[in-house]
């Protein structure tokens, strides 16, 4: 039995911050919260002094991708350098490093992800962090559902599946299912050539036969109208802000009334921009925990022949995707905060941090910020009954700052200790107590 006594509690809930807070945590859920004086301290509790400190729920990452490593080499459908380094090559070192991505969650005050669509392998990498006691909570989707297949992301076990018919869609989602996935996840890209009917028809077929099953869904759809279709067939979760126009009213309306959850991934289409156009500016936490051998690739692209490199890269309208970020806020629909971790530029841990800057520039208060992070991805886990506040009967995951995250979002990077399921993590001695062991997955 542990308690946490002295600090000023942030619960996640939307009240306003304790003063002086008792949190009573037994083995690994919350026995007792309140004020000093208010609850006892149990005299065999180990007293954590947590005065001076604020606490706030454990951060929850809504959308990473454990089979990309966040390095130049890891989307070759986006950037084809597979001479150089092939793409098996890429995967193999990935899966070696899963112990350590695992670890920089934690240490990034990251207590719960999701894997927003991979491999089958990463349904391992659920199991693998379900035995370690220094990894996050896993939530999986397994493959991609796509209607379209990039032949530069072909390995022995693929990220996506490529379905051409309602009944392929069904077979599919019933082959994942048989994996106990977390969510089914469809890749919904409006292609040349194919009517919109189409696409949408294997779309409802994923959607409905994953229903069935109580599995929910989350679609990838960047553009207005998909999103709108993807929300329309039965979409629980919108994997990506939208990017390509305002949001009108009705497409408001309508994520309030099915509770869709808007995941909002801005930092990842900066992670590309910098890394394709040489103009890597890695943030402190990134410095100190992000992935060194996903870091020392991004200079490798100078060193490439000139025909190699990317002229520029404009796929993203900023203003847009800030704008309908801070509009749905507005509007009371569920926002969580997630990066798509693991594309180029894009950090496994610290990532996280730098999309709350950006929620920040867009225009949400801190404590939105940290609602999206907390609330809105165990509403994305599927665990909102035991994640996302620290609250008496809930899971004991929790972070100690050394400063306040309401006077400035910057302040969630300030992590004195890290508690998952009542284990108590020193993030500065992540270094020492790193796995040691690399088990392949
Ligand atoms: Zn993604």
């Amino acid at each position: 039995m542990k308690a946490f006594v002295g600090g000023t509690l942030i619960d996640g809930t939307g009240g306003a911050p304790r003063a002086d807070a008792v949190i009573v945590v037994e083995g690994e859920r919350i026995a007792a919260v309140g004020n000093r004086g208010e609850i006892p301290i149990p005299p065999e509790a180990r007293v954590i002094d947590a005065s001076g400190k604020w606490i706030v729920p454990g951060l929850i990452d809504a959308h990473i991708h454990f089979f990309q490593s966040g390095g130049l080499y890891t989307r070759p459908d986006v950037i084809d350098l597979r001479d150089v380094r092939p793409y098996a090559d890429e995967i193999t070192g990935i899966r070696q490093r899963v112990p350590d991505t695992l670890a920089r969650y934690v240490a990034s005050g990251v207590t719960s992800v999701v894997d927003v669509g991979g491999p089958f392998w990463t349904f391992e990498v659920r199991d693998l962090a379900r035995r370690t006691e220094r990894a996050p909570r896993v939530a999986v989707a397994g493959p991609l559902i796509a209607t379209y297949f990039p032949q530069e992301l072909k390995a022995e076990d693929p990220a996506l599946i490529k379905v051409d018919s309602a009944e392929e869609s069904r077979a599919t989602v019933r082959e994942i299912l048989a994996r106990k996935p977390d969510l089914i996840k469809i890749w919904f890209i409006p292609l040349p050539g194919r009517s919109p009917a189409f696409q949408t028809a294997i779309v409802q077929a994923a959607i409905e036969a994953s229903h069935a099953a109580g599995t929910r869904v989350v679609v990838h759809a960047t553009e207005l109208e998909t999103a709108r279709a993807a929300v329309q067939a039965g979409a629980d979760i919108l994997a990506h802000s939208v990017e390509d126009r305002r949001v009108d009213e009705a497409f408001i309306k309508l994520l309030k009334d099915r509770n869709v959850v808007y995941v909002t991934t801005l930092v990842v289409n900066e992670g590309y921009q910098e890394v394709l156009g040489r103009k890597v500016r890695l943030t402190d936490i990134e410095r100190r925990l992000g992935d060194p051998e996903a870091i020392a690739t991004f200079d490798e692209l100078a060193s490439l022949p000139v025909w190699k490199r990317p002229w520029a890269f404009h796929w993203f309208s900023r203003d847009i995707a800030f704008w309908n970020l801070k509009r749905l806020q507005q509007s009371g629909v569920t926002v969580a905060a997630g990066t798509d971790a693991g594309n180029i530029g894009t950090l496994h841990g610290p990532a996280l941090h730098r999309e709350f800057e950006l929620m920040a520039e867009a225009g949400l208060s801190p404590h939105e910020i940290l609602t999206a992070a907390t609330q809105g991805g165990a509403r994305v886990m599927g665990r909102s009954a035991e994640l996302g506040t620290v609250e008496q009967g809930k899971i004991a995951d929790f972070v100690l700052l050394d400063a306040d995250p309401l006077a400035d979002v910057i302040h969630l990077r300030r992590i004195f200790r890290v508690v998952k399921g009542g284990a108590v993590f020193d993030p500065r001695a992540w270094d020492e107590q790193k796995p040691s062991m690399r088990s392949r997955l």
